[in-house]
């Protein structure tokens, strides 16, 4: 019998990649000169990741040895003195670095900044960018929009992320940046607890930080039975980082994930649903490791999402994100939303285009599942909250603005997201040379979406 070159499909379909299958199962970490001798049971113990965590230079010169060039070294120095975040790798991210090229690699990008690659602040730029500290009632919960708030319930995380949005309080004071302080403190939790028991109009609660995977098992317990214990509560999603930078913790602190597995199942039991929302940014943070680590989560029938953040030279091309949705299915994880980069100080690199979430949007949507294809979301400074990418009503290429509305928030007002100078065309970054013009700027884009606005009714 004789087969056919071709299926069917593959004459549609053309050559179909199944790439996002093939997850990493070969000891990569080994490729560290001081992780050369380190065992598998070592490196997937979460103790021994927190213990090796990289904070300094000189921390990051003992792991990686003769793997990088001086020069590379000394950018590092200077990319830790002027960034706004303190720094922090997990052994598991570090080993994931392409040490061949560590300008260009995804996961460098993210955590360890450099020297050579800053750029200036956006002049719209503010450190609390998205206004969170203005809608907190109490210290630690903002509540911005009606039926949901977001508990901070600790200012530490596992790693810290350059491009965290909550550089105001999130880590330890750097050169640049004095810190609000949200530290594990049961009366600030039972102060959030009694204001959303008594906010009978709260459905849901996000539990972020920081990180929960910092926060010890019976804290979990304590969080979470503390939520369920309060009847209008109908959904709880803990936030973390930590499958994505950590995935071991989920396998070998047995008992944190088996408090976080009983508060989702308690919560099953009396219809409240708990769910994981984390945050991984590019498939080659998706290993082996991973895919253990999240089966012990969808084995009990934890549901994961994802939170992305579109980064410059890190997800900002199309078949990255392809192989990346699809990677994320594989592993039963659920792309939610991809936020084009906040306005962050110091990171002004790592921004891109709105122009570019929206070329990439249309090119995701049809690749997988419609479940699994994440919606794009501006966060608009000023408090007007996640915006879909599409949804501006007006957007200028040249100036990089763009022009929101967000009517749960506030219906009379327009919201300004702006793209990075850099990037915009060369009469845009002209527009942008003079301070005297900025507000010319703003004040043109908003009447002109007030314009489009007036047409349309
Ligand atoms: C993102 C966010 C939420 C949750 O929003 P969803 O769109 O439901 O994921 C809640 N409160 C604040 C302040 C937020 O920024
Ligand atoms: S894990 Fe989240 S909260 Fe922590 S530094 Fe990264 S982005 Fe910020």
């Amino acid at each position: 019998m004789s087969v056919p070159a071709t299926t069917p499909s593959e004459h549609r379909h053309g050559h179909v990649s199944l790439e996002h299958r093939h997850l990493r199962k070969d000891e990569f970490w080994r490729a560290i000169p001081a992780y050369a001798d380190v065992d598998r049971a070592t490196f997937l113990d979460h103790r021994w990741q927190a213990r090796q965590t990289v904070t300094k230079p000189k921390d990051l010169m003992a792991a990686v040895q003769d793997l990088v060039s001086p020069e590379f070294i000394a950018d590092v120095e200077a990319g830790f003195q002027h960034s706004p975040m303190a720094v922090r790798v997990s052994p598991y991210m570090l080993s994931l670095i392409d040490w061949t090229n560590p300008y260009r690699d995804p996961i460098r990008t993210q955590f360890i900044p450099l020297g050579s690659r800053l750029l200036p602040d956006h002049p719209l730029l503010t450190l609390d960018s998205l206004g969170e500290q203005r809608d907190a009632p109490v210290p630690g919960l903002t509540h911005r929009y009606p039926d949901k708030a977001l508990f901070l319930a600790l200012d530490t995380c596992p790693v810290y992320c350059r491009f965290c949005t909550r550089s105001y309080a999130v880590g330890t004071d750097t050169e640049e940046v004095e810190k609000v302080s949200l530290k594990v403190d049961r009366e600030r939790w039972a102060k959030a607890f009694e204001y959303i028991a008594r906010t009978p109009y709260l459905e849901d609660i996000v539990v972020s930080g920081g990180d929960s995977y910092q926060l010890k098992a019976s804290q979990i317990t304590d969080i979470g039975e503390s939520l369920l214990a309060i009847p209008h509560i109908r959904r709880i999603r803990f936030a973390t980082k930590g499958p994505a930078v950590m995935p071991m913790k989920l396998i070998t602190d047995t008992e944190w994930s088996d408090a976080l597995c009983r508060v989702v199942e308690k919560g099953r039991k009396q219809s409240t649903e708990v769910v994981v929302h984390t945050h991984f940014n590019h498939p080659n943070e998706i290993t082996d490791i991973t895919r253990e680590a999240i089966d012990i989560l969808f084995h009990r029938g934890v549901v994961v999402r994802n939170q992305a953040v579109l980064q410059r030279g890190v997800n900002d091309d199309l078949e990255t994100w392809r192989l990346f949705v699809r990677r994320l299915g594989q592993i039963h994880v659920q792309p939610y939303y991809v936020y084009v980069h906040d306005l962050v100080r110091g990171v002004e690199d790592l921004r891109t285009t709105v122009a570019t979430a929206i070329e990439l949007e249309k090119g995701i949507r049809g690749a997988t599942a419609g479940f699994n294809s994440p919606t794009f979301v501006v966060d608009a400074p000023g408090g007007g909250g996640k915006r879909d990418v599409h949804s501006f009503e007006y957007y200028d290429p040249e100036t990089g603005v763009s022009v929101y509305r967000s009517p749960n928030v506030d219906p009379t007002k327009l919201y300004f997201y702006a793209d990075p100078i850099d990037l915009l065309p060369p009469s845009g970054r002209e527009m942008w040379k003079d301070p005297a013009g900025h507000q010319r700027i703003l004040d043109d884009a908003a009447a002109r979406a007030r314009a489009v606005l007036a047409a349309r009714s």
